[in-house]
């Protein structure tokens, strides 16, 4: 349960060294740039493995609620940065444990991020279970708050139900505006992302549709 997560009180008592230790600055014994791209139920991993040479500039944190899954990308993410002949291969990806769902202001500041994705998350079918979506209405202003004005959030699943829902949450929001076919088709994410994660592969071997949604973080309204 949420009692044996470890989650620091505010994003200044996080303590990111461990994580991405290629990118301290050996004076000041803190990090030379934050996370600014977040894979929100990051499962095992895929999509940051594809994004890590496409962003080796960035860095990427993968978050995941269930512990095996989190231990697994983290021997992952070891192997493949022992196994690497680049100096910095795999160094700007790392996971954390934790629930999307209740902490990200506790590991963020307001506007440190670029990204999010939401890939292929939990449809939750049941009616009642709606509210254990990972997009709602609450959720998406902690996002909104986390992700940088002109910042993106990127959606993609095989559930028409859940897209759609996705969908009519983000269009609802005030700080959201949906991006075009044609932006989505020139954006090089969307593609990592259509084929990168391991439900992404699955549904393609399958041979089942995947639907995607991307949005822009807008300015906060001024009040006249
Ligand atoms: N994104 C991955 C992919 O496309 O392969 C995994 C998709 S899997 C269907 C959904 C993942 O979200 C699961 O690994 C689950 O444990 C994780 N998850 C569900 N709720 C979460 C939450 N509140 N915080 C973090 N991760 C969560």
């Amino acid at each position: 349960s949420d009692h044996q997560l470890d989650y620091p009180i505010s994003p200044d008592h996080m303590d990111w060294s461990k994580l991405y230790p290629h990118f301290i600055d050996s004076e000041k014994k803190e990090l030379t740039k934050e996370v600014t791209i977040a894979d929100i139920g990051c499962g095992y991993g895929g999509l940051m493995i594809d994004l890590s040479p496409a962003f080796p500039d960035k860095l990427i944190l993968g978050m995941e609620i269930r512990v095996q899954v989190t231990n697994y990308v983290e021997d992952r993410i070891i192997a493949l940065r022992t196994n690497h002949t680049k100096e910095n291969g795999y160094q700007n990806i790392n996971v954390l444990r934790g629930n999307a769902m209740k902490f990200l202001p506790n590991f963020f500041h307001k506007a440190q991020l670029e990204k999010i994705f939401f890939c292929f998350p939990d449809p939750h079918f049941k009616q009642r279970k709606h509210k254990a979506r990972i997009v709602t209405s609450t959720l998406l202003s902690e996002y909104a708050y986390v992700l940088k004005e002109g910042g993106i959030i990127y959606t993609i699943t095989d559930v028409l139900d859940l897209h759609n829902w996705m969908v009519t949450h983000l269009e609802g929001h005030p700080l959201f505006e949906r991006l075009s076919e044609d932006w989505e088709s020139q954006d090089k994410c969307v593609s990592i992302m259509r084929y990168a994660t391991e439900e992404g592969k699955k549904v393609e071997r399958n041979k089942g549709d995947k639907y995607v949604a991307c949005f822009v973080r807008l300015p906060i309204p001024e009040i006249i």
